[in-house]
């Protein structure tokens, strides 16, 4: 069956390039330092292509290959592996007043969750994972265990803000999800959801990290907007983050492609490397969403 774009629906998009999985694996387990044997045993016969929608140029991967429980724990074991991301947390920070409601979807370490708090705010956090639930203690009423794609059926009150850092990526449906966020968010609140930018600069054409079992989808700044009218909220800001200092993340880079084995792959770099002129782009996108007309810039 012919696949139909996870964002907007539309059939037919054109194939950019194949990948098998196991050659990605390969790839996260030199860059990482990580052992992935029973991530490779699960997910290392299969094959995917990268697909880009004709309507909205999502890229999204297909057949979806979601990494599970497993999968993260095995890539969890190298803990430098996940740097603390702040850059995006702090936008959504500078929204938070007291007394508000903000629900953080994907809250991992509980980071934000804890930043909210400390602005005055209730905040709570929802994970799947027991790893997150382990950090917020078993009886913690700021923390709920669950499933993303069983948020619409969560006890939750309504909320002033909901987050999402670096959580669309990782999901089969990442409009249902940011469609059960707005669901939860008063008149006059907003949805804040962070992405990797996929207009950045990488020495590095596949970057595993941004594949299947890890990343499903890629995402730049028009998606995102798509992405607000396909839950019927409004733009209210997109934020770029900026390299600080290029020189040195370009050597870096550089440094880093010489010890990465070229990956024996069929994309072509313009779905992955990007040109040099890119390089004050930084990794992430955030997306400020709005429930009302009025609110939008
Ligand atoms: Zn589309």
């Amino acid at each position: 069956m012919d696949p139909t774009c996870v964002l907007c629906d539309r059939p037919g998009p054109a194939s950019i390039g194949k990948l098998a999985v196991d050659v990605v694996i390969d790839q996260l387990e030199r860059q990482t330092g990580s052992s992935l044997p029973r991530s490779r045993e699960r997910y290392g016969h299969l094959e995917v292509s990268l697909l880009d929608c004709s309507e909205c140029h999502l890229q999204f991967f297909h057949p979806p290959v979601v990494g599970d429980a497993t999968f993260y724990e095995e890539l969890a074991e190298v803990s430098a592996y996940y740097e603390p991301l702040r850059w995006d947390q702090d936008v959504a920070t500078d929204l938070v007043t007291p007394g508000a409601v903000v629900i953080d979807v994907g809250s991992g370490s509980g980071s934000f969750v804890e930043t909210a708090a400390g602005a005055g705010a209730r905040a709570i956090g929802v994970d799947f994972s027991a790893g997150a639930r382990s950090i917020a203690g078993a009886d913690n009423p700021t923390f709920v265990q669950a499933r993303l794609e069983d948020l619409r059926d969560l006890d939750l009150p309504r909320a002033d803000i909901v987050t999402a850092f670096q959580v669309l990526e990782h999901v089969e449906d990442p409009r249902g999800l940011v469609g059960s966020m707005a669901a939860l968010v008063v008149d006059g609140g907003r949805v804040v959801v962070s992405v990797p930018n996929r207009e950045r600069f990488a020495v590095d054409p596949m970057q595993a990290l941004d594949c299947p079992p890890h990343h499903q989808t890629r995402w730049g700044e028009s998606q995102l907007r798509r992405l607000a009218s396909e839950v019927a909220m409004v733009v209210e800001s997109i934020h770029v983050q900026r390299v600080i200092n290029p020189a040195r993340l370009a050597l870096r880079m550089v440094r880093r492609a010489r010890t990465t084995k070229p990956a024996d792959w069929s994309l072509p770099p313009a779905a992955g490397a990007r040109p040099l002129t890119r390089i004050v782009n930084g990794t992430n996108l955030v997306a400020v969403f709005g429930t009302s007309p009025q609110t939008a810039r």
